[in-house]
């Protein structure tokens, strides 16, 4: 883990519970988990929850995050919702998720509007990078990330790009297409390569105020294991943010961590 930051958390419930089964679990995670100054926890519900969730929600313990939106601001686009909407009631965004560009197919350009619009509207990023299964077997894995990266981050100045979560979720770890636990090592190589790249385009300072989280069949199990990775700021849980559990038992792991950081700085 990076010194200096607090770990980030963000928990993508995708397109599962209505509004009620939502309420529910905000009210059990209330319960079970604690605030601590030094992890930031942050909910994704569907779009339809986030308004009464934000109302249940006790903001020094959690932020909320939309799951996705659409890059321009207002006009005729039927059936979307714009980061415009979403200022004040959000703090975070997730863009380029791997099911969006595989099952919508999001391209490059379009994550890169994404991005950009999110900051117009003073809302946080966190940017979906990950390489399949198939292009892992070609070894494509550091030109995808290059080219996620640098495309999604181009109309961004060095200040907007440190404000920004980069979210490496390799696409074969992601439970929905397989859910195969990633070594730590390979996790490291590809998160040493995102800040590098941001280093080298952006400057040292970006690159390191820039947090960069991890994402892939993370569960209260594999959580310790992950946050361990030095360059790890935090994790993206998909299905096991959706039991209470298992997403507090994530939070646990993230305790244990800081006050392991705090044994080893004496
Ligand atoms: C995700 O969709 O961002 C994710 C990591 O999902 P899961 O934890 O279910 O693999």
């Amino acid at each position: 883990m990076s010194t200096m930051k607090r770990i980030l958390i963000v928990g993508n419930w995708k397109m599962n519970l209505t509004v009620h089964e939502a309420s529910l679990l905000v009210k059990r995670l209330h319960d079970k988990i604690q605030v601590h100054r030094d992890i930031e926890v942050v909910l994704a519900p569907s779009m339809l929850a986030l308004q009464p969730v934000s109302q249940e929600i006790d903001k020094r313990k959690f932020k909320l995050a939309a799951q996705d939106a659409f890059y321009k601001d207002e006009g005729a686009f039927t059936g979307e919702v714009s980061f415009t909407m979403l200022r004040g009631l959000v703090d975070y965004a997730i863009v380029g998720h791997s099911e969006r560009r595989i099952y919508f197919h999001e391209t490059l350009e379009v994550v890169r509007d994404k991005v950009k619009a999110a900051v117009r509207n003073d809302i946080t990023p966190i940017l979906c990078v990950g390489e399949t299964s198939r292009e892992k077997a070609a070894g494509e894995t550091s030109r995808v990330i290059h080219d996620q990266v640098t495309t999604a981050l181009s109309d961004l100045t060095p200040e907007e790009v440190e404000k920004v979560v980069i979210a490496y979720e390799p696409v074969w770890a992601i439970s929905t297409f397989g859910g195969e636990l990633a070594k730590p090592d390979a996790v490291k190589k590809t998160m040493d390569q995102i800040r590098n790249l941001v280093k080298e385009l952006y400057g040292a300072e970006t690159a390191e105020a820039l947090r960069v989280i991890y994402g892939g069949s993370v569960d209260d199990h594999t959580a310790g294991g992950y946050l361990a990775i030095e360059g790890v700021d935090g994790l993206l849980p998909g299905s096991a943010s959706l039991n209470y559990h298992k997403f507090a038992g994530i939070i646990d792991s993230a305790y244990r961590q800081l006050h392991k950081k705090d044994k080893q700085d004496g």
